[in-house]
């Protein structure tokens, strides 16, 4: 249990439910249990917008934008539409796109590429206009307890002051901070998914033509030690990162005076991916390099007595298959509707707050088991497909985010035979 009492503590509020972080999994859940009526309180430490990376949706979020009454608001953007993806292997032969309208002739096999400082934005101004308390510049410091009973936060804002709030439900959707996850020591990183990302953006570069102009394009380079995307986005940008694991693409890669030179090492990895290099040739980096390491980790518990977890604050699996967005949204409108649930039922415990995690991680874990696919030196998915090419359609289902409309987990005794998948981690 954590003591506040020697914080500055200058007022005191109460609101149905806190919700902290105003990423896409935060502003999901935030305006869906507004709708119900009940008074929900937002708070995002930024001031103002920000750059983040995770900008390509998969198309399965469709259906999460239906219920937020986004959609509109998508379709009028200025972001590119994205109908596919494509990978290129290490020889840098390409594959044939995956288009996701192959096996779901509806319009929702058309998704975005986003610029987040710009969409995170439009999710909260859609939350604010279904009635969110969105409060911007504003840090939690911690989670309050009692016992093991959430019942409020320690709040810093812009200022400097600080406040305790209440409410009857905490949502942590601090994303990568994991609030709570780190107050209550939950997380454990994926032990054989130890990764380091090296990212900007670039204006101009080469972009495909028609529906392929927005494709997320996936590619390995020469040893397939690292791979690359490539995502359109607006305003002639397109964003370009690399992934390895971590001991290859930072640890073993300091100069001898111990200096990490992370555009040296973008440079070095691009130098082995020609098609990419190609792409880029004539555009102009406009961002210095970023780098992100272990983001691949996830939470021993979805809920307790009055918290609850969404997005990445709860787990995070690994940029390949550009799930995380979907993932957000997805467990913040599960989420939504097990705490709506609760007001209904005058029940906050962990069962019933929980209650959305084993169909979540169940999700999950098909995504889990492609990721791990993906980084097995010896798997190539043109090889499976030609050795099961019954499989075609359970990918793509996965690739689009079908995983908990459709059971594709048929697809995985074949490839268990050609790679080994990972055991699957239920929830504590
Ligand atoms: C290298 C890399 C590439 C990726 N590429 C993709 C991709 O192409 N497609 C995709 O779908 N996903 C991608 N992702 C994942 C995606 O970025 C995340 O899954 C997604 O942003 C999660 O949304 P969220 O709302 O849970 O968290 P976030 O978007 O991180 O939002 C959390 C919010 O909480 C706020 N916050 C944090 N701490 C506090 C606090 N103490 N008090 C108040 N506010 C706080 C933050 O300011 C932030 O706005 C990628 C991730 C990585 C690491």
């Amino acid at each position: 249990m954590l003591s506040v009492e020697d914080e500055d503590m200058t007022k005191h509020h109460t609101y149905d439910i806190i919700v902290i972080g105003g990423g896409p999994a935060g502003s999901t859940v935030a305006t869906l249990v507004a709708e119900q009526g009940y008074r929900v309180l937002l708070l995002e430490r930024a001031t103002t917008p920000q750059f983040k990376i995770g900008e390509s949706l998969i198309p399965a979020t469709y259906w999460t934008f239906k219920r937020l009454g986004m959609l509109d608001k998508l379709r009028t953007s200025h972001f590119p539409q994205k109908y596919s993806v494509q990978f290129y292997s290490r020889t840098g032969k390409a594959s044939s796109p995956f288009y996701f309208f192959q096996t779901n002739p509806h319009e929702s096999a058309v998704t975005w590429q986003v610029l987040r400082s710009e969409f995170d934005q439009m999710l909260l101004d859609n939350a604010e206009e279904k009635g969110v308390a969105v409060r911007r510049g504003v840090g939690v410091r911690h989670v309050l307890f009692e016992g093991d009973t959430a019942t409020g936060v320690l709040i810093q804002n812009a200022d400097g002051t600080r406040e305790t709030l209440h409410a009857t439900v905490i949502v942590d959707s601090t994303g990568q901070r994991s609030l709570i996850g780190k107050q209550l020591s939950l997380n454990t990183i994926e032990p054989n998914l130890k990764m380091a990302s090296l990212f900007t953006h670039y204006e101009g570069g080469h972009r495909d033509e028609g529906i392929d102009a927005g494709a997320t394009l996936i590619l390995h380079t020469e040893e397939k030690d690292s791979w690359f995307w490539s995502i359109p986005l607006p305003y002639d940008r397109t964003s370009i990162g690399v992934v390895g694991e971590l001991n290859y693409l930072l640890q073993n890669r300091r100069d001898a005076d111990g200096r990490l030179d992370t555009q040296k090492i973008f440079n070095e990895e691009l130098e082995k991916c020609a098609p990419l290099k190609q792409r880029l040739e004539g555009a102009k980096q406009l961002l210095p390099i970023q780098t992100t390491k272990d983001f691949s980790y996830r939470a021993s518990r979805i809920a307790g007595n009055h918290w609850v977890l969404v997005g990445d604050a709860f787990g995070f699996l690994d940029p390949v298959y550009s799930t995380g967005l979907f993932l957000a949204l997805k467990s913040g409108e599960m989420a939504a509707d097990v705490i709506v649930d609760a007001f209904r039922k005058d029940d906050f415990s962990e069962a019933q707050l929980g209650s959305f995690g084993p169909a979540f991680v169940n999700g999950m874990e098909a995504f889990r088991k492609l990721v791990y696919a993906f980084y097995t030196k010896e798997f190539s998915f043109a090889r499976f497909l030609s050795e099961h090419p019954e499989h075609q359609g359970g990918i793509v289902d996965i690739l689009s985010g079908d995983v908990f409309r459709k059971d594709v987990t048929h697809i995985f005794p074949d490839m268990a035979e050609m790679c080994p998948l990972p055991p699957e981690i239920s929830l504590d």
